[in-house]
């Protein structure tokens, strides 16, 4: 360290769900006298640009009304009530129905809520900015890990030196990576990812239609992948169209009413007449999990440590368990007076995460390839295999706590508990 250097107990880059989520539970759980800072050039510039929606499972929604951010997004969060699974082909006429869930994790806790990126963005900034988070809009730039200048003029052996983009230099306990599925930092910390790319892009749009959609949500597994359709507030829903990524570039560049026929075909007209009002934008799709999410001082949170496919819509919700994971072990950390930033704190947070991770990772991935494909034998397979987990009830529970991030060793924080 040395003497311009800035003194930050832990140093988050990334502003996005991971990083502004695990800021506050942190400030909640540690105190004022614990110095945290977000770096991430986005900040303070508002999160019109997303045009995603995300289904937010019971677990995380927990997390986010014990910290207080919930509160003040709620009134745009649509829960989902039933959700419906079917397997078809575009040009069939129906879709016959494989697979129905409905109910609660508790009485009156819906397993999810739809609810638009911005919203939910929008309301951890302004909780960050409230519990007193630093909040600096630039980027982290590069890292010096403590054995590399511990032996230096003023270097502390207990401290990662961070470089921001703006020319700050910061010292700290520990730097979190939650700067996305491309982290820089995980790079440069030598991490390598076990991973593949799909070849496929999800398109999102948003469409509005003219009857309600009482909730629920569908899944169509067609051919090229899922189609789903996800409630949000008023008579809107979230498209989620996966398509090879040639594919969605071509949809995603055709004229306002070719893309419009793309979309009935596939929607069909159960819910009225349909029009697209957002944006439409195709997001490229992959896999991977890091082959660490810690090094010296440093833990990789969110999709810097994991990248999945949406079909399940758990990207942001294993996000959250890291978070809840992280949080939790730093903060007990910190009641026995121990190093928050040491080995050990970390490793108990590695040891909690990877092999969950791994186990979700390797489900979606899965699921994407069971029903992305237009084998007869493979859909004769999952028919069957959908048609009975819809006959077992006790099945079809399990799945819906399975769905909610209830089930296992789950972190406090899902819980609805305070750290
Ligand atoms: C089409 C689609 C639909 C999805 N739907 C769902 C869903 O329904 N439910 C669900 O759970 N998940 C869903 N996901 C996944 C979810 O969106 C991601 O898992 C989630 O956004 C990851 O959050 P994050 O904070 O880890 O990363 P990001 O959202 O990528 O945020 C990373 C942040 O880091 C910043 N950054 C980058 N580099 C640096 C740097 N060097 N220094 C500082 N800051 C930096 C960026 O500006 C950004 O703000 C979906 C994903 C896709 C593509």
């Amino acid at each position: 360290m040395t003497q311009s250097d800035q003194r930050i107990d832990i140093v988050i880059a990334g502003g996005g769900f991971a990083g502004l989520s695990l800021a506050i539970a942190l400030r909640q759980g540690l105190g004022p006298s614990t110095a945290i800072m977000v770096a991430d050039p986005t900040l303070g510039k508002g999160h019109d640009g997303d045009e995603r929606a995300s289904a937010i499972v019971a677990a995380a929604r927990r997390l986010f009304e014990t910290s207080g951010v919930w509160q003040s997004a709620a009134d745009e969060a649509q829960p989902i009530l039933d959700m419906v699974v079917t397997d078809s082909r575009v040009e069939d006429a129906v879709r016959p129905v494989f697979l129905t869930f409905a109910g609660d994790v508790e009485p009156g806790e819906p397993f999810a809520h739809m609810i638009e990126n911005r919203f939910l963005l929008d309301a951890l900034e302004k909780k960050a900015h409230e519990v007193g988070i630093g909040l600096r809009a630039t980027a982290v730039k590069d890292f010096v890990a403590p054995s590399a200048h511990a032996m230096e003029p003023g270097g502390d052996g207990a401290a990662i030196r961070v470089g921001l983009a703006d020319g700050g230099t910061i010292s700290a306990r520990l730097l979190v990576a939650a700067d996305g599925a491309g982290s820089s930092i995980r790079e440069r910390a030598g991490i390598a990812v076990h991973g593949w790319e799909y070849g496929q892009s999800a398109i999102v749009t948003t469409v509005s239609h003219e009857r309600d959609h009482e909730g629920r949500a569908v899944e169509h597994f067609l051919p090229a992948g899922p189609f789903a359709i996800l409630p949000l507030k008023g008579r809107r829903s979230s498209i989620v169209w996966t398509e090879t990524t040639k594919e969605a570039e071509r949809i995603i560049a055709l004229p306002d009413d070719a893309f419009h026929a793309e979309l009935e075909q596939r929607f069909k007209l159960h819910l009225g007449d349909i029009s697209a009002v957002g944006a439409r934008r195709a997001h490229p799709l992959g896999f991977f999990v890091a082959r660490s999410f810690i090094a010296e001082r440093i833990a990789l949170v969110g999709d810097a440590a994991h990248l999945i496919h949406p079909i399940a819509g758990q990207g942001l919700n294993m996000g959250m368990r890291d978070i809840a994971a992280l949080a939790e072990v730093i903060v007990d950390a910190a009641r026995l007076g121990l190093d928050i930033g040491g080995a050990e704190v970390l490793e108990r947070y590695q040891r909690w995460r990877r092999f969950d991770t791994m186990t979700m990772g390797v489900m979606t991935d899965g699921l994407n390839r069971l029903f992305s494909n237009r084998s007869a034998v493979l859909r004769l397979a999952r028919d069957v295999g959908l048609g009975l987990v819809d006959r077992v009830p006790n099945l079809k529970q399990l799945f819906i706590r399975e769905a909610a991030g209830l089930v296992g060793d789950v972190p406090k924080l899902l819980r609805g508990k305070s750290l």
